[in-house]
């Protein structure tokens, strides 16, 4: 692999103290190109500005696909969590719109490598991380619906801070009545643009109403609990964890199997199987509905305060964290952090 360092490095002009989301950017990034029916070029160079053209085939078609993921500051290193079942989805959203996959070691590789380079934009604070967004976009260039034959695959690292900056508050959730975020056979399981252009207005009424995300229902009835913004949720009723399956309509969260995972080895029931909303809100009349909260890499666990669908309001555990979702949060922070036993191997290390 080729790598051009930067001469003028902004680590000492980043204020790593007020950091927010993917607002800075190291000081490196990893490119690779698809030509000719092959990955090559392989190169780390100074983060900095791409040259296109304005036929690019993916601004027009969006035919591109990205992963999010994070990174550690830990007293034994760089700590990547669980890198290999981010890049197994990257090439599941690949398959999905015609994009050659990656070999997942190939990619470890290539972040080990920038992660090196790059290995004190990994803020220090706890809370803190660094956030990896790989991503593949088409490139070719022609205005017409179909595949492109060369494609560019590039890793970008931000350092973040805390999610939460006031500690863990409870978010509050509508159902929308007009807008789906997916339907089977659609784009649901893919991690790609489309899915986030889709959900910007839906998020923005929310918002609007005082909410602070949209609560997916499934896109035939809409009936079923699908997932919340970029999160996967689960309900605690009664004392068995429910998640909604993976249909083919939501996407397979790496947070959703960690929790999964631990949940099931602390030996509580976890089901994964549709939830009427209906019934999540008469379970919530009947005193059964314990606790809610979304999973995902950004916020890790997020408590849901509160659901309004059609005229119900219903608020969970009193508008505060559950037991179960500060339990989660401490176990998967401690693991990330190298607080706590990686008990499952899930820490990649550098
Ligand atoms: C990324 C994402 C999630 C969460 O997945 P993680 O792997 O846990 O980060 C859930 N839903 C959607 C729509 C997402 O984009």
């Amino acid at each position: 692999m080729e790598i051009t360092k930067t001469n003028h490095s902004r680590l000492h002009e980043t204020d790593f103290d007020s950091l927010g989301f993917g607002e800075v950017f190291s000081d490196h990034m990893f490119s690779m190109d698809y030509k000719n029916g092959e990955w090559v070029s392989p190169q780390i160079i100074p983060f900095g500005k791409i040259e296109i053209l304005p036929s690019l085939c993916s601004l027009h078609y969006g035919q591109v696909v990205f992963e999010g993921l994070k990174a550690f500051y830990t007293k034994n290193g760089i700590n990547v969590f669980r890198p290999e079942k981010y890049f197994e989805r990257l090439n599941k959203s690949c398959q999905r719109l015609c994009i050659p996959e990656i070999d997942p070691d190939l990619c470890i590789n290539a972040l080990r490598e920038l992660l090196e380079l790059d290995r004190d934009w990994v803020p220090r604070k706890k809370g803190y991380s660094l956030y990896i967004r790989p991503f593949i976009f088409a490139a070719d260039n022609f205005l017409g619906v179909k595949i492109s034959q060369t494609y560019r695959f590039m890793i970008i690292t931000s350092p973040v801070g805390a999610y939460y900056k006031e500690g863990i508050n409870p978010i509050r959730l509508v159902t929308a009545s007009e807008y789906v975020r997916a339907v089977k056979g659609g784009l649901g399981a893919a991690k790609t643009p489309a899915n986030y252009a889709s959900s910007l207005l839906p998020a923005e009424e929310a918002k609007k109403k005082g909410f602070t995300q949209v609560l997916w229902l499934d896109g035939l009835e809409r009936k079923y609990i699908e997932e919340s913004g970029a999160m996967n949720v689960f309900f605690r009723m009664d004392d068995e964890l429910i998640t909604p399956p993976l249909g083919g309509t939501i996407l397979n969260g790496v947070t959703r199997n960690t929790v999964i995972h631990l949940v099931k080895y602390w030996g509580m029931n976890v089901k994964e199987h549709r939830i009427p909303i209906d019934e999540l809100v008469s379970a919530s009349e009947e005193g059964r509905l314990k606790e809610a909260f979304g999973a995902g890499t950004a916020a890790v666990i997020s408590p849901i305060g509160e659901i309004q669908h059609n005229g119900a309001l219903i608020t969970i555990n009193g508008g505060k964290i559950g037991y179960l979702s500060q339990k989660l949060y401490n176990e998967i922070t401690g693991i990330q952090y190298g607080e706590k036993a990686d008990k499952f191997g899930w820490c990649y290390l550098i």
